[in-house]
């Protein structure tokens, strides 16, 4: 990794022109950027990479169209603060055996479609820059996925 701080706002604005051309018309993606900077440490491959999981995953649970939401805000957890990036789809959703297990390389419900790998590189990913990710899902309704990255507080 070559970890940099960014403002997790500014690359997410960065991307907003790819990640628009990448997704098919029937899809729309807003975007909720905290107004305030989101200093963040990270390795902007390795954050792209992240994203993009989660982006296609977004797209895969909703071959009939939907919309994608992308959201930055601030979250404090035991006194610690986080930036938290959140990607909320209105796809199929989980049901909580599936949820339970989404995290383990391989596992997909994609069938041959899928390497099941995604969510395992991403999850490896959030915890080498000492962050966590959370799921959200109801069947029928969507998923939302929450990475939290610790807030860097002094930019000298
Ligand atoms: P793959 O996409 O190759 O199946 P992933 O690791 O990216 O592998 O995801 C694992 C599984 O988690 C998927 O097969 C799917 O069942 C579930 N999943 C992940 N993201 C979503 C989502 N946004 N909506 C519904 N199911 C999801
Ligand atoms: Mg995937």
């Amino acid at each position: 990794y070559e970890m940099k701080v960014f403002d997790l706002n500014f690359l997410i604005q960065s991307m907003k022109t790819k990640i628009d051309v990448t997704v098919e018309h029937y899809i729309k993606v807003v975007y909720e950027l905290s107004s305030i900077p989101l200093m963040v440490k990270l390795d902007i491959e390795a954050f792209n990479e992240v994203l993009t999981n989660l982006i296609q995953n977004a797209l895969d649970a909703m071959p009939e169209g939907g919309t994608i939401k992308i959201k930055t805000d601030v979250a404090s957890l035991l006194n610690k603060e986080f930036a938290v990036l959140s990607v909320t789809d209105t796809g199929t959703g989980m049901d909580e055996e599936t949820q339970k297990r989404i995290f383990e390389p391989f596992f997909t419900t994609k069938g041959a479609k899928g390497t099941g790998l995604g969510l395992s590189i991403v999850y490896r990913i959030v915890r080498d820059h000492e962050g966590s990710i959370e799921v959200e899902s109801e069947v029928g309704k969507g998923t939302t996925f929450k990475i939290y990255l610790p807030l860097i507080k002094d930019v000298a």
